[in-house]
């Protein structure tokens, strides 16, 4: 079988965006943070020092451009899902997969040139869960369980609809959640269908959730902000009429929270992420394909350079009006991108907590100085999870003091976890500012397990 006969089961199944939708893994190289970034790390400084914001000329976060991750997910991706195909039947290189991670690499570009680190989710035409289903020539990686419900795979009447899917979502959101981004940008095209028939218009709509920790404020912010320069940018270069539709808050299953608990309105726990986001997560449905014009555009350099102008805009908004906010990582860590381990289940965990004293490498990655009186605190969490979606009940002290930083600042604070489980736990790290941590504000908590995966 070849091409023609994907494009048809594409068809089927790609609903652009959607709990339908279904992006795919091939034997391509480890998703890893970008190589490129500002000449701004330092020599490791003395335990309690505190090391100044290195300063630049960033347009996304001046003060220290290199603390700040951003993931980027191409929508869609692999032989089983183009996302939504050429509706004009120009081939593979008219699909939406293929157009999302033209953007992506353009994004990454971009923000690298800024000095921002980026963690591509995908940076070739890949899946992360499994892309194995011979009847359709795809020959790719076996099929992962990663959300941990059971099921894996692709083409079996006996799989729950979808399960391709949430399995290849949640690699992509865990990727995201333990490399600890700031922001997980998705990116979409629209194929707008009534009665099945495409509609040609031409648009872009930006969705988030509002169900977080820390309610809507961040990540709305971020989806205004995407919006409105994706719109700019491309208005700006369109020949044609393009509409505006704004953000909307919709749980798809990339922009979802974690749902602890099945309510009436979503009494169907598979249909949400095991793991969501843990930090503000946009997808914006950049475009349409449907209008021939627009197409056109979105598959030209020209194009995408303006989606991925737009895009940084958004960034640049949102990281300039983001006030406490810290990055948490080991302090020798290389770069805290995980990589992928084999085996049927999750592809990414988190490190184990190292031998020795710890060390933490704190930076305030937001505009405002620190609160007097920020403190660190930790939890342990028995789970056969590969980490957690949300705190421990209860998150102790850590003993050591944590200066006020200044935005861009750092410091290396040692610290002794709480004791231990003997039983496999994963720790939970992060700032207090009052009753709030950090994480409760959008800024991922560093997760350690007791044991390497
Ligand atoms: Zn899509």
């Amino acid at each position: 079988m070849n091409r023609l006969a994907v494009v048809v089961v594409a068809l089927l199944v790609a609903a652009c965006g959607t709990e339908a939708s279904s992006p795919a893994l091939t034997t391509g190289p480890a998703p890893s943070a970008d190589a490129t970034r500002a000449a701004s790390a330092q020599p490791a400084p003395a335990t309690g020092v505190v090391d100044p914001a290195p300063g630049s000329d960033s347009v996304v976060y001046a003060p220290n451009p290199a603390a700040i991750e951003v993931a980027i997910e191409a929508g869609h991706g692999g032989c089983l899902d183009w996302g939504v195909p050429d509706p004009s039947e120009r081939g593979p290189a008219y699909a939406e997969e293929t157009m999302t991670l033209a953007i992506a690499r353009e994004l990454r570009d971009l923000l690298a040139a800024d000095g921002i680190g980026v963690i591509m989710i995908r940076d070739e035409d890949e899946a992360l869960a499994g892309d194995d289903y011979p009847p359709l020539d795809c020959h790719g990686p076996p099929w992962r369980d990663v959300n941990g419900d059971g099921f894996a795979g692709f083409g079996d009447d006996d799989l729950p609809e979808g399960t391709r899917t949430r399995d290849e979502l949640q690699a992509r959101l865990d990727l995201a959640n333990l490399s600890a981004a700031d922001a997980l940008v998705s990116i979409h095209i629209n194929s707008p269908t009534q009665d099945g028939v495409p509609v040609e218009v031409a648009f872009t709509e930006t969705f988030y959730t509002d169900e977080t920790a820390w309610g809507a404020s961040e990540t709305a912010r971020l989806a205004e902000g995407i919006q409105a320069g994706v719109v700019d940018h491309l208005g700006a270069i369109a020949s044609y009429e393009r509409g505006d539709r704004g953000i909307a808050a919709h749980n798809f299953y990339m922009v979802a929270p974690p749902l602890f608990e099945t309510t009436e309105e979503r009494p169907d726990a598979l249909r949400q992420p095991t793991r969501g986001g843990l930090m503000p997560v946009i997808l914006a449905e950049v475009g349409s394909i449907t209008l021939r014009q627009e197409q056109d555009l979105l598959v030209s350099a020209e194009g995408q350079a303006a989606v991925a102008a737009g895009l940084f805009d958004g960034l640049a908004a949102f990281f300039g009006g983001r006030d406490l906010a810290a990055r948490i990582g080991l302090a020798d860590a290389v770069d805290g991108v995980p990589r992928p381990v084999d085996g049927d289940g999750p592809p990414f965990w988190p490190a184990a907590v190292p031998e020795g004293p710890l060390g933490l490498r704190l930076t305030n990655t937001g505009i405002a100085t620190w609160p007097e009186g920020i403190e660190l605190v930790a939890g342990w969490e028995l789970t056969q999870q590969p980490y957690l979606a949300r705190a421990p009940e209860g998150l102790d002290r850590l003993s050591a003091d944590v200066p006020a930083l200044g935005p861009g600042e750092s410091v290396v604070v040692e610290v002794e976890l709480p004791a231990m489980p003997d039983r496999r736990g994963v720790a939970w790290i992060s700032l207090r500012d009052g009753s709030t941590t950090l994480a409760d504000r959008g800024s991922p908590a560093l997760q350690l397990a007791s044991e390497a995966p």
